[in-house]
């Protein structure tokens, strides 16, 4: 909960790679609200292998979004949950315009304030992340070859777990994964920035994930 009383929705915005998923996981620490990620949510049912798994899966797999009205309602219920009382942070939502739509007038409904995060990396920078990102299978904690390597090879540093690849991280997906972002999710930070709410960009580039995360802060606070 911010000073004045109300409750704010800090969303993430950015390519695939952009570290979407790195920050909201330290601004959950930081903040102590939930971490809504659409992908993960996404990713348990396929995992569980419900009928909502069965839909998405394949078009997933390809690198393709899912349609509009199955995301909005997943994050409607999910933010309906009292843990969001204090707030939330949303990752990968909202995607296209629609959602962002969607998502303007009901977070208006509910009287939450969106603050919108645009963390800016280079288009030759994200292949490059991408195909090098690992993840723990059981704690979730990403890795990268390049810039966050596990201190072990291929193994968690926090529970030894050996870590995966996720299903889409493979370099062929990776190029349908980007197409989408410039056809579908691009245009929505015009929408952003013509909404009239509160829009801050941050170069991320470079520096670790800690630096980035004192950008968004010395942002926030200005
Ligand atoms: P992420 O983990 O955010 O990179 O998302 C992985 C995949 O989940 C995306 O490539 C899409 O297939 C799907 N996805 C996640 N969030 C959304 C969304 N807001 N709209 C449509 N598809 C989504």
């Amino acid at each position: 909960m911010a000073p004045d009383g109300r409750r704010r929705a800090f969303i993430l915005f950015g390519p695939p790679g952009s570290g979407k998923g790195t920050q909201a996981k330290l601004l959950r620490e930081k903040l102590q609200i939930p971490h809504i990620s659409t992908g993960d949510m996404l990713r348990e049912h396929i995992q569980a292998g419900d009928w909502i798994g069965q839909k998405v899966r394949s078009l997933m797999r390809a690198g393709h979004l899912v349609p509009d009205s199955l995301v909005n309602a997943l994050v409607q219920l999910r933010i309906e949950n009292p843990d969001c009382d204090h707030g939330f942070i949303l990752d990968g939502y909202p995607r296209t315009v629609q959602q962002a739509e969607v998502m303007g007038r009901r977070l208006g409904e509910a009287g939450v304030v969106p603050l919108v995060i645009h963390l800016k990396v280079d288009y030759n920078r994200l292949v490059a992340r991408l195909s090098g990102r690992r993840q723990c299978p059981m704690c979730g904690t990403l890795y990268n070859l390049s810039t966050n390597p596990p201190k072990i090879a291929d193994t968690c540093d926090l529970d030894g777990s050996r870590l995966a690849i996720r299903e889409d991280d493979r370099e062929s997906v990776i190029r349908e994964r980007l197409e989408a972002y410039d056809a579908q999710t691009r245009p929505v930070l015009e929408y952003f920035q013509t909404s009239g709410g509160a829009f801050f960009a941050v170069e991320a580039d470079d520096g670790s994930p800690n630096v980035i995360l004192q950008r968004i802060c010395s942002l926030l606070a200005s």
